[in-house]
This record gives C-alpha cells, structure tokens and sequence, in this order.
C-alpha cells in the first residue's frame, strides 16, 4: 500500500490533480475515484495513456505497472494528501459554511483579498468532500491566502472538511432551512454548520460574525465562537457596518470602518438587499486582514456575480433577476423580500418549487405562497407540482399556478410579460432557465 508521505513526496513532483480521464493533463497525478455510477478504477490505464505521471488506484486488478498506487480507499487518500499538504502551509485559510450565501460570500472575499494578496479560492461550487481536498491541493508557495467554501448537508461534514482544511479564519453566512432531509430540522442545521466554530475555538482560531444574525449569535449560548470573534452588521462596536442606498436592483451602499468612523460609498454588480450581509462579511475580511478602503471597494465594485445567482440581466424589454441557479425556502424568503423593497415601475415574481424538503415541504411551500401574496408586486407565478398543491391558499388572488415549466411556457408565450422587473427563482431541478428566452 502507498503511504500518505509516499504520495506527497510524488504529489510534490507532479502536483496538479486530476479526477477526470478527459480533462487529464501531462505529468498530473490522477486519482480514481467512485461516483453512483462509475468505479475510475477502470480508467487508470486511460488515464496513464492520456498522460498522467501517476494513478491512484485501490482496486489491485487495475494495476497494470508501478505507475499504479494503490492505496485502501482512493478518496480517503485523497483527503489525507490534501491535509497533509495543508500542514505544511503557513498561510492563512479562510473557511466558510452556511445555508445561503456561501459562493458569492466566497468570490467577495477572493475579490477582495486578491487586491492585495495572491490568494486561491475554491472554484464554483467545488465545496464537498471532493472539491475541499482539491482546492487545498491547489494551494502553491506562491499563495499567501486561501478562501474554502465548504457545504454540507449531513451532520459532521463541516467537521471532516474543516478537519482537512485546518481553517485559521471562519464564517458562517448564515443558518436556515435546506437540505432538511438530511439536518432533520433547523436545530441540526445550527449543529451541522457549528462544527466550523467548534474547530476554530480550540485552534485558536478567529471567527468573523454578522453581528445582526440571532441564530448566529445564539449559537454563543452553547460554544465560544472563537478566541477572538470579529462582528460585522450595525453596530457601532462591530468592526464593520453598513447600509444599502439604493437597490434598483443592483446595490449601492454605505459602509463604515467603526476603529476609526470613516465612511464610504460603494456600488455594485449585486441585486439582493440580503448581499448586504455578504458584502460586509468580505468588507470585514478586508479590513482585518490590513486592507485599504479603495482595495476593498476595488474588490467590491469589480465582482460581478455568475451562474444566475442573483444575476441581473437587461433585455430588450425587461430587467431579469435570474436565481434559478437554486432555492430553498431561507433563500426564497430573502428573494422575496428583495423584490418587495427595489425600485420598479411593475414587479413580477415567477416562483419554481423548492426541492430536497421532507416532510415539511407542504408547509414549506404554503408559507413562500403567502409571503408571495402579502409582498407588492403586480405578477406572481408558481410553477411546480409542490406549488400547485397548495394552490387554494390563493384562490381569488393575483396567482396563477403551472404544473410545469412547459405549461407556464405556454401560458407566458400567450400572454408575455414586459416592462417589467422579473425574480426567477427556483430549485436547480426546476431548470427555470428554459423560461428565459421569453422575456
Ligand atoms: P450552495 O449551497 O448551492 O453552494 P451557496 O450557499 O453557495 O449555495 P450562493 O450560491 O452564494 O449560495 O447563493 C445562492 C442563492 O442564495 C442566491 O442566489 C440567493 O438567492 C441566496 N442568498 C445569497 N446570499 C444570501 C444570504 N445572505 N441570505 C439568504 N439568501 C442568500
Ligand atoms: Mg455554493
């Protein structure tokens, strides 16, 4: 069996990772991993073929020669190597979790941060027990920071990532209801995301706060957040605080550096009053780790969010905020919410069901009907089987109700929408982007 030091004395050589036989590059070290419906075991020797210095394998009848590493399990080996470099590392590593916000909060901070600094942040959405290890074995001498997205959805995720990750700095965007099935209720959600304070708190760690979350700060009540936690919100003591000044529906605001009460004004790519927590979460990142207020803005003003989350989009007659990349019913509340306070002349909401809910989808799905119904706007859509279950809720109100996103299609192509300011929201499943097209 290759030990973990044997793979970091070749990982040392070859350090560039691949899991993909497609996307191998020449002298990279390819592991093989198993996926629901692959075992790469069987694409080692591919893999060698295409170029690969090394595979990493822990089926011993795929080892066609020495260039085969087998190993007990290919993606504990992978996670060890990845901790195992992380040792080595001095740098500082920001860790993140939460229910919502995490990608953007991420790309804010790496926007930031690479003001100053080179700094690796993890890619996309890389930020499971795959994309953690992968990032960290991205991380160069060259780098000075890093920035880790972890997600979870299961209890002791944020413990394992966080155990490969070695974070020195934290953040958790926020705790709220998602992946329910698997939390089992809001409670293990807190628990699920705490682990992140939990590992900081006795590796002397430092953790940043949004100072205006009650869950958050509850979350207190049963740990220390850290030696020494940094709040962020509107308050005079957190170290940053800030307000929006406009949201039409990109977001202009203010913020303050409360060490000495100086001011500033920042406009931005983002649309979404709750980006507001996430913008001063990269703010306080910013500022603490030495930052001038114009490499922040810089960072800020400059990031323009991706992958239609909370992405606005002009067309020839309507201005889209397409975030359909994903919902749950936190993230659709905010939405919601959002599209209530932006400055428009006519607002329409197109809602897709949340998926992923358990048990509690029915009741779920009610209450984002009735936050819809009690928020101003003039238009208001739901697509989805979980939706129209709960259609009655409605009956005599401004709503209408499609099983489909083929039979909205069909209404909308009827009857089409313009000159207005549109939320699309939806669960990834409900691939809301087929509805684009029409506006
Ligand atoms: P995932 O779990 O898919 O990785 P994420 O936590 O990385 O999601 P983002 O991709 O940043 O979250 O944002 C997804 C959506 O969540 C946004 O488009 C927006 O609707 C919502 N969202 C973003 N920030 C917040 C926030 N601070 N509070 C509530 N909802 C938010
Ligand atoms: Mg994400």
């Amino acid at each position: 069996m290759t030990t973990t030091e044997q793979l970091y004395h070749i990982y040392l050589q070859h350090p560039v990772i691949a899991t993909d036989t497609r996307k191998i590059t020449p002298g990279s070290m390819f592991f093989a991993l198993k996926g629901d419906k692959f075992d790469a075991n069987t694409f080692a020797q591919q893999a060698l073929e295409a170029g690969a210095a090394y595979a990493v394998i822990d089926n011993a009848q795929y080892r066609a020669n020495d260039k085969c590493l087998l190993v007990n399990d290919v993606l504990t080996a992978l996670q060890d190597l990845a901790r195992h470099h992380r040792r080595q590392l001095t740098i500082p590593v920001v860790g993140l979790t939460g229910t919502n916000g995490k990608t953007t909060t991420k790309e804010l901070i790496n926007a930031v941060l690479s003001q100053h600094f080179n700094t690796v942040a993890t890619q996309g959405n890389l930020n499971n027990h795959i994309g953690v290890p992968l990032t960290i074995l991205g991380i160069t001498n060259e780098h000075k920071m890093a920035v880790i997205e972890m997600g979870a959805n299961h209890i002791k995720e944020i413990e394992l990532l966080c155990s490969i990750s070695q974070p020195t700095h934290g953040l958790i965007t926020n705790v709220g209801k998602a992946h329910l099935e698997g939390f089992g209720s809001i409670e293990g959600v807190k628990i699920a995301k705490g682990e992140l304070y939990d590992f900081l708190a006795p590796n002397n760690g430092v953790a940043f706060i949004n100072s205006n979350n009650p869950i958050l700060m509850s979350m207190q009540g049963t740990r220390k957040f850290t030696a020494q936690p940094v709040f962020y919100g509107d308050q005079l003591d957190d170290l940053v605080s800030g307000e929006i000044t406009e949201n039409a529906p990109l977001l202009s605001l203010r913020w303050t550096n409360n060490t000495n009460g100086e001011e500033y004004s920042v406009k931005t790519q983002l649309t979404g009053a709750y980006n507001l927590d996430n913008i001063l979460a990269a703010i306080s990142i910013g500022l603490y780790f030495k930052l001038s207020a114009a490499e922040i803005n810089a960072g800020i003003e400059g990031y323009q969010p991706k992958n239609n989350r909370s992405q606005v989009v002009q067309t020839a007659t309507n201005t889209l905020i397409c975030d359909y990349y994903n919902a749950n019913p936190s993230s659709m509340a905010v939405a919601i919410e959002n599209i209530g306070k932006i400055t428009a002349a006519r607002k329409v909401l197109i809602l897709g069901d949340m998926f992923e809910m358990g048990a509690e989808a029915a009741a779920e799905h009610k209450g984002i009907i009735e936050k819809a119904l009690a928020t101003p706007v003039d238009e208001r859509i739901f697509i989805g089987k979980e939706f129209s279950a709960q259609k009655a809720i409605a009956e005599g109100k401004a709503a209408a109700f499609y099983e489909t996103a083929d039979d909205a299609i069909g209404a909308l192509k009827l009857s089409p929408i313009k000159n207005s300011t549109i939320l699309i929201k939806g669960s990834r499943g409900m691939a809301l982007e087929r509805l684009v097209e029409l506006f």
